[in-house]
C-alpha cells in the first residue's frame, strides 16, 4: 500500500467530538471540521437531519453552508464528523452512498465501547464506472443495508470474480459497490465507493511531569 499522509488533530477537537458523539448516544450525531487542508482546526456540531438517527446521518444545510464563511477566511470544511454509537469506526455502505465531500476526511468516532472511545479518518471517493448492476447482482453477494440501498464491500485481497477485473483494475480496495432500486426492485442509481484511512495524529498535551 502506498503511503498515505496522516491526518493531525488538536486533542480539543478530538475530545469535543467525543463529547458530543456520548451527548448524543443511542442515535448517531454529526457537524463539521473546520481547518486546512490535513490540519483540522476546530469540530461544528451540526444536526442531524436524518430520518432514522440511531444509525445513519446527514448534516443539516445551516452547518453545511458555513463552509463558505470559512472560504472567505483562508480555511475550508476540511472533514465531516459523525458517531457510531454502538459499531466500529469503520465507514458503513450507507456513509460510503452518502459521501458526497470527496475532498472532505471523514470522521468516525466509534463509542462500541463506551470508556474506550475512537475516531478514525476517511476518505471516500467516488468512481464512475459504468456497471451491469444485473449482472453484479447475480453473482456477487449484495446485502440490503437499508430499504432499496444494496451494497457489496470489496475487502483488500479479496478474491475478484471476473466480472468485477474491470473494476478492481481502476479502484484500489477496499471499496464498497452501492446501487439503490425503485419500488419495482430496479436498479435506478449505482456507484463505486473506495475508502482510503489516514492515520490520525493527535496532538495529545504533554503530560509528562516537568523536571524537579
Ligand atoms: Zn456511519
Amino acid at each position: 500500500m502506498s503511503q498515505v499522509e496522516a491526518v493531525k488533530m488538536p486533542a480539543s477537537v478530538y475530545t469535543a467530538i467525543v463529547q458530543h458523539a456520548r451527548e448524543g448516544k443511542p442515535e448517531e450525531i454529526c457537524g463539521i471540521v473546520r481547518g486546512r487542508g490535513l490540519v483540522a482546526g476546530s469540530a461544528i456540531r451540526g444536526r442531524n437531519i436524518a430520518g432514522e438517527r440511531i444509525e445513519n446521518y446527514e448534516v443539516d444545510p445551516e452547518t453545511l453552508l458555513l463552509q463558505f464563511t470559512f472560504e472567505e477566511q483562508g480555511d475550508e470544511m476540511m472533514g465531516i464528523y459523525h458517531s457510531h454509537p454502538v459499531s466500529v469506526a469503520w465507514p458503513s455502505a450507507t456513509d460510503a452512498w452518502n459521501a458526497h465531500y470527496p475532498e472532505s476526511i471523514y470522521f468516525i468516532c466509534s463509542l462500541e465501547f463506551d470508556d474506550a472511545p475512537v475516531i478514525r479518518a476517511f476518505r471516500m471517493t467516488p468512481h464512475w464506472i459504468d456497471l451491469d448492476i444485473v449482472q453484479l447482482r447475480r453473482e456477487l453477494p449484495f446485502t440490503e443495508v437499508r430499504p432499496h440501498l444494496f451494497a457489496y464491500y470489496h475487502a483488500p485481497g479479496a478474491a475478484a470474480p471476473a466480472l468485477l477485473h474491470p473494476i478492481t483494475a481502476h479502484v484500489p480496495a477496499p471499496f464498497y459497490i452501492d446501487f439503490f432500486t425503485d419500488d419495482h426492485g430496479d436498479e435506478v442509481d449505482s456507484r463505486i465507493v473506495s475508502l482510503v484511512e489516514h492515520t490520525l495524529q493527535v496532538d495529545w498535551p504533554d503530560t509528562a511531569p516537568a523536571h524537579p
